[in-house]
């Protein structure tokens, strides 16, 4: 009996009880392997000593002090090796205490920084079908996955969303990249004009899409498009690398391999690796300056933003996940992730698509190959996959039936940097079985 509301009422849930590298163990002393970080937390592999020193060695000086009075040493130096491995012009930082809240902080931002400048009638908020940018309010209003919206929906914001960039399924034959990347930029200025030319926020995007449509990256050039549609009307580009960054798809930022800097950049999950709920917002100096030359303040705030112990753990992980050899081994290990998984079940008749970057790697489901239809609506596969991959010893994360109701059944795959090849070739071969067992 469990006093706990958890995500879904029913069986019991194994309980946890230690960690070490790529392996949590249960109670009842059975291993599994983290394939999916949870979902992309756990970035540096669990149980790291140093990581608990320097948690440890935070409270011994100092557990919390209320940022309205005090700053710390852990939350600074966290912020500036931040904007240091940022691309230029992401120079400042916001701290806060998850990926939702991180993508609400930017959300306000964004509103109040078009204050400042003298354009207080901006009002929308822009961003894609088919995405995931939080539970909140603002941030599931913000999101496209319409199952996730639509009991909230009466109480929702009003935002507005454009097409997500979807290849495998919205690249239409005749088209090349570019002619696609164009259609989609075409797309939101179309949605942009609709709205007015100088009434849009900003415009909200995932580079790689993680929890709705299973780590689906956009095509070349997409995103220079998309910047320069947003530079024509003054609308700012967000980028929510809540679970695609921080190393998860072989560099820090993920929007790195976008040829893009973008006006504000939200992590959080590989930041603090599972040692601590934390998340930072990157803004750019011209927002920072507005704020800083006009009101004087960013009218937001919660209890913990800044907690130091959260920013020693998130300064401790930075560190571990930038020495010699850690992205190489995200490459190297997401190579052999997807080519392992293609030659276990790149010929099976529901498998439709296998993709990602890094170690950031998803596997559609399709009822059939060639009319590319869902598997399964209503999500029982899913929770079958699941089943079947905890029993042989992996953790991974099925989704889907979620998406406009009919499509994006996938697998999604995140383990720790550190993973080594014969632990990659054990998730491929739990995750072949427990596919073939489930479907
Ligand atoms: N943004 C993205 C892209 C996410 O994937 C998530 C969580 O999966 C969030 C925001 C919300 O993060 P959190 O669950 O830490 O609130």
């Amino acid at each position: 009996m469990t006093r706990i509301l958890h995500r879904s009422i029913g069986p019991d849930l194994p309980r946890a009880v230690s960690g070490q590298g790529v392996y949590i163990t249960d109670a009842a002393g059975r291993r599994y392997i983290d394939g999916s970080g949870g979902a992309a937390v756990t970035s540096i592999g669990h149980g790291n000593a140093e990581v608990l020193e320097a948690m440890r060695a935070q409270m011994d000086r100092i557990a919390y002090a209320h940022t309205s009075f005090f700053t710390t040493d852990a939350a600074e130096s966290l912020a500036d090796r931040l904007v240091e491995l940022a691309p230029e012009g992401l120079d400042y930082v916001y701290l806060v205490s998850g990926g939702s809240e991180a993508v609400e902080a930017a959300l306000k931002m964004a509103r109040q920084y078009c204050v400042e400048i003298g354009q207080p009638q901006r009002r929308h908020i822009i961003a894609r079908r088919q995405s995931y940018h939080g539970n909140t309010i603002g941030a599931l209003a913000t999101g496209g996955n319409a199952w996730r919206r639509a009991q909230f929906q009466p109480i929702l914001p009003e935002t507005h969303h454009v097409s997500p960039c979807y290849a495998w399924r919205d690249q239409r034959p005749d088209e090349t990249a570019q002619d696609y990347a164009a259609r989609l930029a075409q797309e939101l200025e179309d949605k942009i004009l609709e709205l007015g030319a100088d009434q849009v926020i900003a415009f909200v995007a995932e580079p790689v899409v993680g929890a709705t449509l299973g780590a689906v990256p956009a095509v070349e050039g997409y995103f220079r498009r998309i910047r320069e549609v947003c530079d024509r009307y003054g609308v700012l580009l967000i980028l929510d690398e809540v679970m695609c960054g921080m190393g998860r798809t072989g560099t820090i930022f993920a929007h790195e391999q976008e040829g893009v800097v973008p006006d504000i950049v939200t992590v959080a999950k590989g930041l603090g690796g599972g040692y601590q709920p934390i998340g930072a917002v990157l803004l750019s100096a011209k927002i920072y300056d507005a704020f800083r030359d006009g009101s004087g303040l960013f009218q937001h705030g919660h209890t913990y933003i800044g907690h130091p112990v959260a920013a020693a753990a998130a300064g401790k992980v930075v560190e571990i996940m930038t020495r010699p050899g850690m992205m190489d081994n995200v490459q190297a290990m997401g190579l052999r992730l997807r080519e392992g998984l293609k030659a276990a079940l790149g010929e099976h008749p529901n498998i439709g698509d296998i993709r990602g970057r890094g170690l950031f790697c998803g596997v559609e489901l399709v009822a059939d190959r060639d009319s590319k239809q869902p598997l399964d609506p209503g999500l029982k596969t899913h929770a079958k996959i699941k089943r079947e991959a905890m029993a042989r010893g992996l953790m991974c994360y099925p989704m889907g039936g979620t998406i406009d109701g009919i499509r994006g059944d996938h697998v999604l795959l995140a383990p720790p940097y550190i993973i080594q090849p014969d632990e990659v070739d054990q998730i491929v071969d739990r995750l072949a079985a427990a596919i073939r067992a489930a479907v």
